[in-house]
């Protein structure tokens, strides 16, 4: 019988840490191949050396995918697979962002704005943007497998998203997180560590501006969904790895929690609550527990979604640990508790997520936002030739969309989706604004 939420903790932890050190030495094993093993380092490197900028849409994506295939394919990883998504496919064009009030000046310093709003004032910027959204295009979700030796019919998802914003190379989002993912699989295959489960790498187009792909997945697997013990996806960067959060039961968090002491080596033990992506949202939304990377993240956004986002500023030793913090699940015995939630023991959708500190308010003939967060490094936009964004104190009456994070990217997701012209505000990164004047 399944633990129920809330009485399983006692019960789960000695069986928990039991389980889990049995697996103590491939672990270990792992750790040491991941943090000697230069090959995620340079597989990065040739990525985004190769391809450069792989934005939804676009053909620099394409290629990226068609390389990581064939990758795969020689690593001798199994199933190895493309499934399609149709995308969205956007195109920057002219713009700028000119602060009006207080006073007049072309807009660099975002962090600016948000000292303004702190101290009271009401910042005026007016936006200009000429991009175009085109018809959809086809690109691909990339599958790859390690089936598993017991059960291999039940499913560990782990990935990172394959595109990056048209103006970045996106090392640390999310290159980094795909070779982590990829390099993991790729070590237990080299180390002959066949795990209990099968662990599946889904490597996701288009996440940055969309969520097909995570939609496309679901509808695609929608059969064996019920088989998904356990999602996880990497998109924090590939800083040094602190450890895991994770959206399940109290029992299966206490699993886990035991299980991560197994990364204590590494210094990638702290295991927390609220595990979430983008990516694996719509398979969570139908009760996959999810599972995130955490990452050091005190530098990730001096340069997430900006062309500052380039291999120099990573560390090969980090990059390599966060490889090894990735490798763990699939095999420990009680990941059939992470599972499912199916049998009415286990909550049946996940919590929601926290309320992000952005929202958009149309205003008339402008657009005006309350922003309670970060930097606004860029700016990309619509057809519409000028807007103007009133950034407004917090609390100010408000209507429109309110987006959701726990994750960095997450959060831009969930409003573009319901937004297909494209429109996002988020507290730390960007304002992009619409082609259909919804914004
Ligand atoms: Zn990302």
């Amino acid at each position: 019988m399944r633990p129920r939420r809330g009485n399983g903790r006692n019960a789960a932890a000695p069986a928990a840490a039991q389980d889990a050190s049995r697996y103590r030495a491939p672990a270990d094993s792992l750790i040491r191949a991941a943090t000697r093993d230069s090959a995620a380092w340079n597989r990065m490197a040739e990525l985004v050396d190769t391809f450069g900028p792989r934005f939804s849409g676009t053909p620099e994506l394409e290629r990226a995918i068609d390389w990581i295939v064939e990758q795969m394919k020689r690593d001798g990883l199994e199933n190895v697979h493309t499934e399609p998504v149709m995308v969205p496919r956007w195109v920057r064009g002219q713009e700028s962002a000119t602060l009006l009030s207080p006073r007049n000046a072309e807009l660099k310093d975002a962090m600016m704005l948000r000292r303004m709003q702190a101290r009271g004032q009401r910042p005026r910027v007016r936006l200009r943007m000429g991009a175009q959204t085109l018809p959809d295009v086809q690109s691909r979700n990339v599958v790859a497998e390690i089936r598993g030796r017991e059960r291999p019919e039940e499913v560990v998802v782990v990935g990172g998203h394959i595109g990056s914003w048209d103006i970045t190379p996106g090392a640390m989002d999310d290159d980094g997180g795909c070779v982590a993912s990829r390099e993991a699989v790729r070590l237990m295959k080299a180390l002959a560590l066949r795990p209990r489960r099968t662990v599946r790498v889904v490597l996701w187009t288009n996440e940055e501006n969309g969520i097909r792909r995570g939609n496309a997945y679901r509808d695609a697997h929608r059969a064996e969904l019920p088989n998904h013990v356990l999602a996880i996806e990497s998109d924090a960067g590939v800083f040094a790895p602190r450890g895991f959060s994770i959206t399940a039961t109290d029992a299966a968090f206490e699993a886990v929690r035991s299980i991560g002491r197994l990364l204590a080596p590494i210094g990638a033990d702290s295991v927390g609550r609220g595990g979430s992506g983008a990516d694996i949202g719509p398979i969570m939304a139908l009760g996959a527990p999810g599972m995130g990377l955490e990452v050091d993240r005190s530098r990730y956004f001096w340069y997430h979604h900006t062309a500052a986002d380039t291999l120099d500023k990573l560390d090969p030793r980090e990059v390599a640990r966060s490889v090894a913090a990735t490798r763990l699940p699939g095999n420990s015995k009680r990941l059939p508790e992470l599972s499912r939630c199916l049998d009415g023991t286990l909550p049946p959708r996940v919590p929601p997520l926290p309320r992000h500190s952005a929202e958009l308010t149309p205003a008339s003939g402008s657009a005006a936002a309350v922003q309670r967060g970060g930097p606004l490094p860029h700016y990309s936009g619509g057809r519409d030739s000028l807007r103007t964004i009133a950034l407004r104190r917090p609390g100010a009456r408000t209507a429109g969309k309110a987006t959701h994070a726990t994750n960095p990217c997450s959060r831009s997701t969930r409003t573009l989706d319901k937004t297909p012209s494209h429109a996002e505000i988020s507290a730390r990164a960007e304002i992009s604004a619409s082609t259909r004047g919804r914004f």
